[in-house]
């Protein structure tokens, strides 16, 4: 009885020393038998490390790309509803901070924030200091006037003072063009204090976003009215700090393949009227 005790125990330590080493083995990656050709690549996500809860920036108004939802008291809009497909999709989780555009980069800039999107352009220069993602929604700029303005062209622009929203392309558009059509420009911090500017008086015009003028116009009946045509249409991406955060850049990509792919990213525009 002693002796077979004796054995029980040997047996059972020697099977938990082999269900162990089988543990063990199946860490190790399984040979590869399937016959896909090593250059097409796979859905397998890219990895955000362990625990990583990404910061990300965005604009405080800029319908219908990120605006406050008054019931809710939330963010809502493209920007954000592609962020949370893309973030579900891939498996990686975040906090967004809506603290207005030229605060968005320099979050970013200063590593106050891992990455952004704010419905800002592709644009080369911001290559210097961004990683971009796919494009994901392409806009150009608008002039905007009063509902009641007789301003029709650049032309009518001169001797007066524009208003630009600050680090924005509309801004770098009216500077470009301010001393060849005679006029000033000041730049606000953010949209809608730009549009009061316009809709009071204080300016002749203002540039802005295509999509994101007509929609606010409309959405929150807006005495303004856009004139002319769309100038420069660009995509918008989401951007990281250069050299940086390549795995969310990765994955950011991954899944807008994946939500165009399944359909989400043609419903969460249709949501906003695209
Ligand atoms: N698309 C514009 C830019 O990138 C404006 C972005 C914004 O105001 N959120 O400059």
């Amino acid at each position: 009885m002693k002796n077979f005790k004796k054995i029980a125990a040997i047996l059972l330590a020697v099977l938990m020393v082999v269900s162990l080493a089988a543990c063990g083995e199946k860490k190790e990656p399984a040979p590869d038998t399937s016959d896909t050709p090593a250059d097409v690549t796979t859905a397998a996500p890219a990895d955000a490390p362990e625990g990583k809860k990404y910061i990300i920036a965005s604009d405080n108004a800029f319908a219908p790309f990120e605006y406050l939802d008054t019931d809710t008291g939330e963010y809502i809009g493209i920007d954000m509803d592609i962020l949370a497909a893309v973030a579900e999709d891939q498996g990686f989780a975040y906090e967004i901070q809506n603290i207005g555009f030229d605060a968005a980069m320099n979050a970013v800039q200063s590593d106050q924030a891992d990455a952004m999107i704010a419905g800002m352009t592709i644009k080369e220069e911001r290559k210097l200091t961004f990683d971009f993602s796919d494009g994901y929604f392409d806009a150009g700029q608008i002039m905007v006037v009063a509902a009641d303005s007789e301003i029709k062209s650049l032309e009518d622009l001169r001797g007066t003072n524009v208003a630009a929203k600050i680090s924005t392309m509309g801004a770098d558009y009216a500077k470009s063009i301010a001393e060849e059509y005679g006029f000033t420009v000041t730049t606000y911090e953010d949209s809608p204090t730009m549009y009061q500017a316009v809709m009071q008086g204080t300016n002749s015009a203002c540039f802005e976003d295509d999509p994101v003028a007509r929609y606010s116009i409309m959405d929150q009946n807006l005495e303004l009215k856009v004139v002319g045509e769309v100038i420069d249409p660009k995509p918008y991406g989401f951007a990281v700090k250069k050299g940086e955060n390549a795995e969310l850049i990765a994955m950011f990509n991954a899944g807008l393949a994946n939500i165009k792919a399944n359909g989400v990213y043609d419903e969460i525009l249709a949501k906003y009227g695209y």
